[in-house]
């Protein structure tokens, strides 16, 4: 009997372990809060999990339709007509996955050729370029520089060459809590259309902007809506983060082309949860989104008060639920360091932003906290947090 050879792939092999998976073991070894990995420690609307309660006891347990569940998918035609204005047929351009990260590898496994380049902007959420390699495909990084985060045209304009097939913009921004705004995404648009790029938005922080700050949906942009494969799911919304109900619009080649890839991932989608958003769709009244909004905007600032008081460098996020600030008062190691000196000594796990970024190492003066908590969790948050704040000036190392 000989050794075995190594079983995971080269492909795999750089790209570890989530920092989401790392950082939760952590926070649950050390009992610390878990600001790092972002979900809500409050549940979802009771009337979307009777739904669902509902459906798994009426017999609705066997596969779904593969393209989504026709009540979901007819749902969602719906709510982007009345939410944007835009129109979406329900059974050709709507599709279901399960979460929009799985939404996410798809559409990369049903868009992409070997030796395709495709434009990520870092930070990033880190699925995609693990995706983008999956796919055979090669990534390439723009960089969104602090303290604004702003779309910059001639840097976006000058990683486009003739390889490049796809670009993916997140917004709502994760981790930056940036969002972009109309004049920003009309010069992408433009310079998308002109190049004749696909594009992948993923919208999931949809509902969580702040003050003046709108979600402007790539797909009404002009020159964007026939190239546009707009993502977006249930999880960040219902607070459903575990029922992983993902979506996609837009045109119906795009749709089915992530669809080639969905029907062999996970052929279909938990059909009771499906149904549950289905209800939550068609039953929530409009006030549900403005108390949501209304929720997010004072843990935000719980947050960012915190935050402040102890010493970081923040500015509100514009949007999501993540706060990304510095840390350079307060300690001197990088970003790294400075989460394992946060779980282990100070009870807060956070996420170090270097993971998000491929070429730049801005990450390694950041770090990211997620406010998608009670108020106890966050007031606790700031009694530990208070151990951190110099006591004589001088940074932790
Ligand atoms: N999107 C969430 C975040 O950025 C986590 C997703 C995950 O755990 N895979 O925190």
């Amino acid at each position: 009997m000989g050794a075995v050879r190594t079983p995971l792939s080269t492909k795999l092999e750089p790209f570890g372990t989530t920092i989401f998976s790392e950082m939760t073991r952590l926070a649950l070894a050390h009992g610390a809060i878990n600001l790092a990995q972002g979900f809500p420690d409050f549940d979802g609307p009771p009337e979307i999990i009777e739904a669902a309660v509902e459906a798994l006891r009426g017999g609705d347990n066997q596969y779904a339709r593969s393209q989504g569940h026709p009540r979901l998918v007819r749902a969602l035609s719906k709510r982007y007509e009345d939410l944007y204005g835009l129109h979406f047929d329900a059974m050709t351009e709507i599709g279901v996955f399960s979460g929009c990260t799985e939404a996410i590898a798809s559409a990369m496994l049903g868009m992409l050729n070997p030796g395709d380049e495709v434009i990520l902007f870092e930070p990033y959420y880190d699925s995609y370029p693990v995706c983008v390699t999956m796919a055979g495909a090669k990534a390439r990084f723009c960089t969104l520089r602090a303290p604004d985060f702003a779309f910059e045209p001639a840097a976006f304009e000058a990683l486009i060459t003739p390889r490049t097939r796809l670009v993916l913009l997140n917004t709502p921004h994760n981790p930056t809590g940036k969002v972009f705004t109309r004049d920003e995404l009309l010069a992408f648009g433009e310079i998308c259309a002109r190049h004749d790029l696909l594009v992948i938005a993923d919208e999931v922080y949809e509902h969580l902007t702040y003050d003046e700050h709108v979600h402007v949906p790539l797909a009404s942009i002009p020159g964007l809506k026939d190239r546009t494969l707009t993502l977006s799911s249930a999880g960040k919304t219902f607070s459903l983060t575990g029922w992983k109900i993902g979506w996609s619009a837009g045109p119906a080649p795009m749709v089915a082309a992530a669809q080639a890839a969905h029907q062999f991932v996970t052929f279909a989608t938990a059909t009771p949860l499906q149904v549950g958003v289905a209800a939550a769709l068609e039953r929530l009244d409009p006030d549900f989104y403005v108390r949501l909004r209304a929720e997010y905007t004072e843990r935000r600032r719980t947050l960012v008060d915190t935050l402040r008081d102890t010493g970081f460098r923040v500015r509100a996020p514009q949007g999501t639920y993540f706060v990304l600030c510095e840390f350079g008062d307060l300690f001197t190691g990088d970003d790294r360091a400075f989460t394992r000196h946060l779980v282990e000594h100070i009870g807060i796990a956070a996420i170090p932003p270097s993971v998000f970024y491929g070429d730049s190492d801005d990450g390694r003066r950041l770090v990211r906290f997620a406010f998608c908590k009670r108020p106890e969790t966050l007031a606790e948050a700031a009694r530990r947090l208070e151990k951190l704040r110099p006591a004589g000036g001088g940074a932790a190392s």
